[in-house]
């Protein structure tokens, strides 16, 4: 079996429909289309926050496969196209999370054991559309991560 036919194949284990949405997004970028997209698409979507590793072992155990470094290419074009954010900015290993319009939020990451804590505030986003007017800036989207230590790392 070729390696096309096997991603293919496997397609339906992660998802059931063309996601119309996802098309839409990619053509409002000038990007194209393709099956892998589609595929990390899906599965990024049902990760919450994750690493490569992760994402890796979710495809491996669907039995799909595709190449670490289209992997990573296509990560890249999603968070220059804003679908995915980078959550932690000072570590080696990047941690990810699907942009849910729906569910926004920003993240405390724990230096310690790496725990993740999400939490959300109005007033910070209040603060930062009056921070963004100041400066007559156009404010599209914002990613907060907070550095510490957690409850129990701080003991
Ligand atoms: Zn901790
Ligand atoms: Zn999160």
């Amino acid at each position: 079996m070729t390696k096309k036919n096997k991603l293919y194949n496997n397609w339906d284990l992660v998802s059931n429909i063309i996601n119309m949405e996802f098309k839409k997004i990619l053509k409002k970028h000038n990007k194209s289309y393709t099956k892998e997209r589609e595929i990390i698409f899906n599965v990024i979507k049902k990760l919450h926050h994750f690493d490569y590793s992760k994402l890796q072992d979710f495809l491996e155990r669907k039995k799909i496969n595709i190449w670490r470094a289209s992997i990573f290419r296509t990560l890249n074009l999603f968070l220059e196209i804003w679908i995915l954010e980078n959550i932690c900015n000072r570590s080696w290993v990047l941690i990810y999370e699907y942009i849910d319009k729906n569910n926004h939020h920003e993240h405390m990451k724990c230096k310690n054991c790496g725990k993740i804590i999400e939490f959300d505030d109005e007033i910070i986003h209040k603060d930062l559309e009056e921070i963004a007017k100041k400066y007559d800036f156009k404010l599209l989207a914002h990613s907060i991560t907070l550095e510490g230590l957690c409850e129990e790392c701080k003991k």
